[in-house]
């Protein structure tokens, strides 16, 4: 079922506010959870205006840019991909929530009560930690977030490098909410708390003095991603750090941190920066003998094998020497710009699509749907240098026309029509 609040209108000075969870509980209450507007797809312009003013920033105080394209396009690929399967359904997380309300809900506390939103505030973002601590302890689980890790970078780009599979897990982390808090409530904050770990993905902001102490924060978070042993398994919050240093999985950021997998997966490939370690679960799955050690496989840590301890062995995560040298596209700069030139385009019809999801077929929207993918897949293989890619760009070219000539995409620049004709 669709949302209709997708259409509802933010603000600009809550489009900003809300990248930083600084929303009033007044102006962000609603009766039903069809009005919650969808800010996550309203916060694009915000997510592309913050990245230009990080790379602006990092290049006036590092003298160089907080990111390499290759990467960022990568990032910024895994987002749109994340964000697909909502062109059709509502978010899992906020359906399953809806059906345990509907069955199973113990009291109901007022949708238009401030202390509602500032118990849901806490409820999910405690969720959220417990989610994420999982999402690292359970391999299945992992799966999903791996993707969110796999940049060897951390900027703002990083944030959006999201997973298509997390929602289909971290809702059973959500679920007890869903016995007393109304899910118009919940859908306002699982929202903001994703909104708020976008800007602490940058190395422009060192340390924050005595918010450093209960915030989640660029720091706190660095630490998060790093693949230096010292950084491996710490820092799950969402937005307050409190988690963390309550259950005892808090490390204050010291060495230099290296980002990334701690085996970087080296590709720009949408679909295997999303699955490959499926594929990887699988394999393993089928080579470990016995029916209790496969079950472990699924359920005990991404490092664990047979006679390890559930999380596996700190000793077996290569020790990082600060020359690591990221996943690099030998690409052309012009073919990088190319790619960079048809990443927006495609988001302009992204964006397009999500703002008319109602008043297109079914047919239009699986058809523009794969566009998008057609079109990430190529950039991938173009980024990488395949030998198909060529190919698979004229394929793409080929279905853009054939869309175009039968009326499933609009041109954006209605006075270049002719060009196309
Ligand atoms: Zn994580
Ligand atoms: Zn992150």
């Amino acid at each position: 079922m669709k949302n209709p609040g997708a259409q509802q209108d933010v603000s600009v000075s809550q489009g900003v506010r809300m990248m930083f969870y600084l929303m009033k509980p007044s102006e962000t209450s609603f009766q039903t959870v069809e009005a919650v507007p969808d800010y996550v797809r309203k916060a694009t312009p915000f997510f592309i205006s913050l990245i230009l003013l990080e790379l602006v920033v990092s290049w006036i105080l590092k003298g160089k840019p907080s990111g390499r394209l290759d990467d960022i396009l990568t990032s910024m690929s895994a987002g749109v991909v994340s964000r697909l399967p909502s062109l059709f359904f509502r978010s899992f997380e906020v359906t399953s929530y809806i059906y345990i309300w509907e069955n199973y809900r113990l009291l109901e506390l007022p949708w238009d009560c401030p202390w509602t939103w500032y118990l849901t505030f806490l409820g999910v973002d405690f969720g959220y930690y417990w989610f994420h601590r999982m999402a690292h302890e359970v391999n299945i689980i992992w799966a999903g977030h791996q993707v969110h890790h796999s940049s060897e970078d951390y900027n703002l780009s990083t944030a959006l490098r999201q997973s298509v599979l997390q929602l289909y897990t971290s809702w059973i982390f959500y679920s007890p909410l869903a016995l007393f808090i109304p899910p118009s409530v919940f859908a306002v904050h699982v929202q903001f708390n994703l909104l708020y770990q976008f800007w602490i993905h940058t190395e422009v902001i060192n340390n924050l003095g005595p918010l450093e102490l209960i915030l989640n924060t660029p720091s706190h978070h660095r630490v998060h991603h790093g693949r230096n042993r010292y950084c491996i398994d710490k820092n799950y919050a969402g937005t307050l750090i409190i988690w963390d240093r309550i259950f005892g999985t808090f490390e204050a950021e010291n060495e230099r941190v290296t980002y990334g997998l701690t085996h970087p997966v080296n590709t720009f490939e949408p679909f295997k920066v999303q699955f490959h370690h499926l594929h990887y679960i699988w394999a393993t799955f089928w080579a470990t003998p016995g029916f209790f050690h496969k079950f472990s496989v699924l359920f005990k840590g991404p490092g664990w094998s047979p006679g390890k301890p559930r999380l596996g062995l700190s000793e077996e995560i290569p020790e990082v020497t600060g020359q690591e040298i990221p996943f690099s596209s030998s690409a052309s700069q012009l073919l990088k710009i190319y790619t960079v030139l048809q990443f927006a385009v495609m988001l302009a019809f992204y964006e397009e699509t999500f703002a008319n999801t109602d008043a297109l077929s079914q047919i239009t929207l699986l058809l523009r749907l794969s566009f998008i993918i057609l079109t990430l897949t190529s950039i991938g293989f173009l980024l990488e240098q395949r030998p198909t890619a060529a190919i698979v760009e004229t394929l793409r070219c080929l279905m853009f026309l054939t869309l175009y000539r039968l009326g499933h995409l609009k041109p954006l620049f209605p006075s270049l029509s002719s060009v196309f004709e």
